[in-house]
């Protein structure tokens, strides 16, 4: 068998957006323990012919100053977003425009999850939700990158998989 292909996949976000939590479903942890992440955490999760090593690095405005630290040969960044912290928007957009501009991100995907859709009830929402997000985030203005949005749930598992459907098809 040739030796897998080796993925860098970075996740942020803004803290309790539920990055660990998401990393903790695709290994088939235990979702419901977990703590926030001091510092970092490197898992590898295996998917059919990758390894997708997945960077979470903790979303405390402390630590963002070092998210930055992470950006090098990074293939796709996984933007994770609280469905719930709407009042939260404006400080996704300012943390999210500094990300955009960094040159050393360049060539690698976006995908934007939002996280939780298990605690809403109307599915019509889900589709506002992410209309605003598109609006709000101006990803329609990117040009650099190649990116989705999905909504998710790190509990259920739901659209987690296609998520990394979707990094793996756009990595080949
Ligand atoms: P992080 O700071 O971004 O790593 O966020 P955590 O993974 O620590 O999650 C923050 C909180 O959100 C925790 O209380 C999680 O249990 C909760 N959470 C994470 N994902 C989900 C989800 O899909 N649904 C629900 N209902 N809660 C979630």
């Amino acid at each position: 068998k040739l030796k897998d292909k080796e993925l860098r996949v970075l996740m942020l976000g803004l803290d309790n957006s539920g990055k660990t939590t998401i990393v903790k479903s695709l290994l088939g942890q235990d979702v419901k323990q977990v703590s926030p992440t001091m510092g970092f955490n490197i898992e590898t999760v295996d998917y059919h012919d990758y390894i997708i090593n997945i960077w979470d690095v903790g979303g405390q405005s402390s630590l963002r100053p070092f998210w930055f630290n992470y950006f090098e040969k990074t293939d796709s960044l996984i933007w994770v977003i609280d469905s719930l912290s709407l009042e939260r928007l404006q400080e996704n957009f300012i943390e999210f425009k500094k990300i955009l501009i960094e040159d050393r991100l360049i060539g690698s995907n976006f995908l934007i999850l939002l996280n939780k859709i298990d605690l809403i009830e109307d599915k019509a929402k889900i589709q506002q939700l992410i209309t605003k997000i598109i609006n709000l985030l101006q990803l329609e203005e990117i040009k650099n990158h190649n990116w989705k949005v999905l909504p998710v749930s790190a509990f259920t598992g739901e659209n987690l998989h296609n998520g990394i459907d979707w990094i793996v098809d756009e990595y080949k």
